[in-house]
């Protein structure tokens, strides 16, 4: 029991101490605003996106050590109880299974909910970022609420299928490919517009300037589509997904005030993640390292010790066990998956600037969202390398500046 404790420990405890030395790092007082950035920030905003960090930092320190000093009762006590209680509820093995997994996402959720409460309604508020109602926080959270259990319902009944054979890793990365290409499939066309409404872009200046970008580069215009993002956030941000029919081009309403040269040069950005089917690549990598990973989950689950140690005997139950202890190895091969993300972000910066003509408007580009977002001016390497899916966006513009 202790080596499992330990063991969920070394990750609380390595999660918090790269979060603490980021924000040393980030309030050093001989940091400066670098000198590519002085044209956009000023000191104040320098100040306030200091201020941004400590915050986000502390919140998050606190959500951490709340969640760990809950998981040990779940682990030791809740989840053999929930087991029993499943046994007597149902004798169907699928409904024990389908129960025993909804019980802790609920608890789960509900745990979480004075959390995401805060961060909208305290921080982004104070901050003035967040736009969102009371009225939607409750609507996102019911339609979340019904997505996830429908479709965690479909694939855990696929996983408590598999789960009855004693070699059972190959299946589940079977099964995540599959959900892989649903969610790719359902995501832009059923899911996201539960959410968000997603337009075409309207008619104007801007629209005439895409139109002719567009029909340059063979841009499928049908394809770009905006998303009223404002409703909720004001932070900016733009992206790539679906696959084949459903594969979209989506642009935050918030980035619409930027200048016309500079929205197009995201939409270059974008349409080279498209171009370099970066998400074929990143399928690639998921595939490689969950199957790593249910591998040794599937060697743990029939090790038995498990079953010894906290007492519990069904097969659903020794998994989620089993998936807690193993999970944190994808933590800590996060940096090398971050790394591959990170060049496609180089990548598609420098095919935007060949695209465009001029590497300035994505620079300026950068620059606004850095701004706008209140960008952390001063990460520490190893959170850089640890954490960041995009390069720090100094390093962004300044590769931007020796293409020019
Ligand atoms: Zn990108």
């Amino acid at each position: 029991m202790w080596i499992v404790i330990g063991w969920l420990l070394i990750q609380f405890c390595f999660e918090w101490y790269l979060s603490r030395i980021n924000l040393a790092y980030a309030l050093k007082k001989d940091h400066h605003i670098p000198t590519i950035l002085q044209d956009i920030i000023t000191p104040e905003k320098f100040e306030k996106s200091k201020a941004y960090l400590r915050e986000n930092t502390d919140f998050s320190n606190i959500k951490s050590v709340f969640s760990f000093l809950l998981s040990l009762p779940i682990l030791i006590w809740f989840l053999p109880v929930l087991e029993k209680w499943t046994q007597h509820w149902s004798s169907n093995y699928y409904w024990q299974g389908l129960v025993f997994f909804g019980v802790i996402y609920l608890v789960n959720l509900i745990m979480g909910l004075p959390f995401s409460w805060y961060e909208n309604f305290r921080i982004e508020q104070k901050f003035g970022f967040n736009k969102m109602t009371i009225t939607t926080f409750w609507s996102d959270l019911l339609k979340n609420i019904i997505t996830t259990l429908i479709l965690g319902a479909l694939f855990l009944t696929g996983v408590l299928w598999a789960l009855q054979s004693t070699v059972w890793w190959w299946q589940f990365t079977l099964l995540v490919i599959a959900f892989f290409f649903v969610s790719m499939w359902i995501g832009p066309t059923i899911l996201m517009p539960l959410f968000n409404k997603f337009s075409p872009m309207e008619e104007g200046e801007m629209k005439t300037a895409l139109q002719q970008f567009a029909q340059e580069n063979k841009i499928p215009m049908k394809k770009i589509f905006v998303m009223d993002a404002s409703k909720r956030s004001s932070h900016g941000n733009a992206f790539f997904t679906g696959i084949g029919p459903t594969q979209r081009l989506v642009l935050f309403d918030t980035l619409l005030s930027y200048p016309t040269e500079e929205v197009l040069s995201i939409i270059g950005h974008e349409w080279g993640h498209w171009k370099h089917r970066d998400v074929w690549r990143q399928l690639g990598v998921i595939v490689i390292l969950v199957t790593a990973l249910f591998y040794t989950a599937n060697l743990l689950f029939n090790a038995n010790w498990i079953q010894a140690i906290f007492h519990v005997s069904e097969g659903y139950t020794v998994l989620y066990y089993t998936m807690m202890l193993v999970s944190p190895i994808l933590f800590f091969i996060q940096p090398i998956m971050n790394y591959f993300i990170r060049m496609q972000e180089f990548a598609a910066d420098s095919f935007s600037a060949r695209l465009i003509k001029s590497p300035v408007p994505g620079m300026q580009s950068l620059k606004r969202i850095i701004s706008d977002n209140l960008s952390n001016l001063h990460p520490h390497p190893l959170y850089r390398v640890w954490y960041y899916t995009h390069p720090a966006p100094e390093e962004r513009i300044q590769a931007l500046k020796e293409l020019g």
